[in-house]
């Protein structure tokens, strides 16, 4: 099996029908991405940007367009979907996400903690903007509850866009995403007027069976091939195709072998996986409707 998967991680994502997979990466640290060929991916699906605030601080607007950049020209043209800060949760950031909630999971974390911040967003929205001049960015925004705060972010990024186009900087127009991850968001996907959707199975998963993402005594409970959170992903990708926008799930879900079928019936034919999971991933698509062994 081992040099099949070492084959296979140079070529397409093909099912055993011959339909194409887009099969993409999840960056965690960009550092990570010297030790490996764009090649092997469809490019990079979700780019988690808290590892700039590994120094302490967020980076200013020229650092961050730096390595936003540094993303894109690793890809060679591959499509790139950066994430807005996710702080909260299990990724906290002192100084940023509130110290005082009992319940941080439910708390101010990703885009409600942006949308209270809008001096970080704002700086993140233009050096994202920025970055993306002349090349192929998407950018999307984590923890969407209700429409109304894609909205706000909606308007952030397009006042962000004229102030660019005042100042006379190159900047680019990225289509603005959302994360998919919160239940509430699932059963309601079409009132959203994102640009794309990404299905983030890990925090779906915990929001759906109340069970937290870290706790491990749960592990069996927080299935998630299990009939809710299965129904909600099929009810996201078919609000997705009526709305004719993509949607792709980017959780670590999609890097489980063993899942691969099930996210592939429920229509989804755009997977974020860890980089390391990309040949097992890619025989499992390969695997899809083919033969049993
Ligand atoms: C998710 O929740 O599935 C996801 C991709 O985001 P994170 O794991 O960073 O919360
Ligand atoms: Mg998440």
């Amino acid at each position: 099996e081992s040099s099949v998967i070492a084959e296979l991680i140079g070529r397409p994502a093909r099912t055993a029908a011959g339909e194409t997979v887009e099969l993409l990466i999840n960056v965690d640290e960009p550092g990570l991405l010297d030790s490996l060929s764009p090649e092997s991916c469809d490019g990079i699906g979700l780019a988690r940007t808290e590892f700039l605030f590994h120094g302490g601080r967020l980076p200013d607007e020229e650092a961050q367009r730096a390595v936003y950049r540094r993303l894109l020209d690793w890809a060679g043209g591959r499509p790139v979907t950066i994430r807005t800060l996710d702080a909260g949760g299990d990724k906290p950031i002192p100084g940023v996400t509130p110290e005082d909630e009992a319940n941080p999971f439910l708390g101010v974390r990703g885009l409600r903690l942006s949308l209270r911040h809008p001096e970080l967003l704002r700086v993140q929205l233009r050096a994202l903007a920025r970055a993306g001049a002349d090349r192929p960015l998407k950018v999307m925004v984590p923890m969407v509850t209700a429409p109304a705060e894609f909205e706000r972010a909606r308007a952030l990024f397009d006042a962000v866009l004229r102030e660019l186009a005042d100042e006379g900087l190159e900047h680019g127009r990225p289509p603005l995403g959302m994360m998919v991850e919160v239940p509430a968001a699932a059963l309601t996907a079409e009132r959203f007027a994102c640009d794309f959707y990404s299905i983030g199975s890990n925090d779906l998963v915990q929001y759906t069976t109340a069970c937290a993402r870290d706790n491990p005594a749960l592990a069996e409970l927080a299935d998630p091939a299990s009939p809710a959170v299965v129904e909600l992903i099929a009810r996201t990708v078919a609000a997705a195709g009526r709305r004719g926008v993509e949607a792709s799930l980017c959780g670590d879900m999609a890097s489980d072998p063993r899942l691969v079928p099930v996210l592939l019936e429920c229509g989804l034919r755009r997977l974020s996986v860890a980089p390391a999971q990309v040949g097992r991933v890619k025989l499992a698509i390969r695997r899809y409707g083919g033969a049993p062994e």
